[in-house]
C-alpha cells in the first residue's frame, strides 16, 4: 500500500526531540489519511537518535529512517528525503515542533483543493532575535533584487506541502550545491499559502550557528545568480573612465604648472582601496570557481549506511 501523505524529517542529534515530535504529529495525520509514512533522515547524529528511530519504527512500522553515514547538513538531508519519501505529497518539517504540525491539516486540504504546492508563510519572527530577523529582512531584499524571474518568498522555510509532480521536478535537480530555497521557489507549479506562527523550540537547541547562517545567504544568492560575477565589469569600466579623466587632468596641471611632488596620502589611499576592490572581485569569482569544481567532481550528494522500515533507494 502506497503512502499517501509522506512527512520528511532531517534530525542531527534530537534525541530529546524526536518522541514529542511523534506523540504529536502521529494522530494529526492518523485523522487525516491512516496512509501516512514519517521518514527521518538521520543526518549523522552523534546521540542514541538513530536508536530511538528503531524503537519508534518497532512500535510503529510507518515511521521509517533513513541513516546518513555522517553529517550533511539539512540542505542535503532535505532533498534525500524526497528521493526517499513515496507518498502522493511530501511535507517536510523541522522534528523541534517549530513547525507546528497542526497546520498539515490546512495543507492537505489545500492540496486537495488541486495546489500542487502549499507554502507556509511565517506570520512574524516573533521567536527570533532581533539580529536574525534583520539580516534575514536584508537577506530576502537583496536575494529579492538579484534572482531575476525567479521570486524567492520571504519568510517561507522549509515547512511546505509538495504533491508528487512538485517532488519529481525537484529531483530533476541534480546540483550537489544546494539552496534548498531556491530550488524551491524556482519550480513554479500551483501554489498555495497559508500563514503560520512559529512557535520555540521544543526540546534540545538550534543546530545553527551565525556563520552557518552567514554561509547558506552566500549559498543562496552564488547559486541563484551570477550578478555578482557580472558587477566588476561595470565597477571595472566606470572606475577606468574616471581614472582616464583624472590622468587627463593631472597631465594637463604638470604641463601648465610643473611637477608637484606631495601626494603620498592620496596615492596610498587609492592603491589601498582598489586593491582591496580587486581582492573582493577575485574572491567572488573564487565563489563561482569553487561550485564549479564541486559541480565537475559528480560527488554523490549523501551516502546512506542504513535504511530503516524498507524505504526505498531511489
Ligand atoms: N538539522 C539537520 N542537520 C544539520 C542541522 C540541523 O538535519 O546539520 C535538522 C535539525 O535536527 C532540525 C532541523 O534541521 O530538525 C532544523 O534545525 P534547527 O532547529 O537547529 O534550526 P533553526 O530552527 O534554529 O533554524
Ligand atoms: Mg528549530
Amino acid at each position: 500500500m502506497n503512502p499517501e501523505i509522506s512527512v520528511v524529517v532531517p534530525v542531527y542529534n534530537e534525541e530529546a526531540s524526536i518522541d514529542l515530535f511523534l506523540a504529536r504529529v502521529e494522530p494529526i495525520l492518523e485523522a487525516i489519511d491512516p496512509r501516512w509514512e514519517v521518514v527521518f533522515i538521520n543526518d549523522g547524529s552523534s546521540d542514541a537518535t538513530l536508536d530511538i528511530i528503531r524503537i519508534a519504527h518497532a512500535r510503529e512500522p510507518r515511521v521509517k529512517g533513513v541513516d546518513f553515514s555522517r553529517n550533511f547538513g539539512k540542505e542535503v538531508a532535505l532533498s534525500a528525503g524526497l528521493d526517499f519519501a513515496a507518498g502522493r505529497a511530501v511535507i517536510p518539517i523541522d522534528v523541534d515542533l517549530q513547525d507546528p504540525p497542526e497546520y498539515i491539516v490546512d495543507m492537505v486540504a489545500k492540496w486537495r483543493e488541486g495546489f500542487d504546492v502549499v507554502l507556509a508563510k511565517r506570520a512574524d519572527r516573533k521567536t527570533d532575535t532581533h539580529l536574525k530577523r534583520n539580516t534575514a529582512a536584508l537577506f530576502y531584499w537583496v536575494i529579492g533584487r538579484m534572482s531575476g524571474r525567479v521570486a524567492i518568498p520571504a519568510n517561507v522555510g522549509d515547512f511546505r506541502l509538495l504533491d508528487r509532480r512538485a517532488v519529481s521536478a525537484l529531483r530533476a535537480y541534480t546540483e550537489r550545491e544546494r539552496f534548498m530555497k531556491g530550488i524551491f521557489a524556482s519550480i513554479g507549479f500551483r501554489t498555495a499559502t497559508i500563514t503560520y506562527v512559529r512557535a520555540q523550540r521544543a526540546a534540545g537547541e538550534s543546530k545553527f550557528r551565525p556563520w552557518q547562517l552567514f554561509n547558506l545567504a552566500l549559498e543562496g544568492i552564488v547559486s541563484f545568480s551570477t550578478a555578482p560575477l557580472k558587477v566588476w565589469t561595470y565597477l571595472g569600466v566606470t572606475v577606468a573612465f574616471f581614472g582616464f579623466v583624472y590622468m587627463a587632468l593631472i597631465m594637463l596641471r604638470t604641463l601648465i604648472t610643473g611637477v608637484d611632488v606631495p601626494g603620498y596620502a592620496s596615492l596610498l589611499s587609492v592603491t589601498l582601496l582598489f586593491n582591496g576592490l580587486i581582492l573582493i572581485g577575485l574572491g567572488v569569482q573564487g565563489e563561482y570557481i569553487a561550485r564549479i569544481v564541486s559541480e565537475v567532481k559528480r560527488r554523490p550528494r549523501y551516502l546512506v549506511r542504513e535504511t530503516i522500515g524498507g524505504v526505498e533507494q531511489p
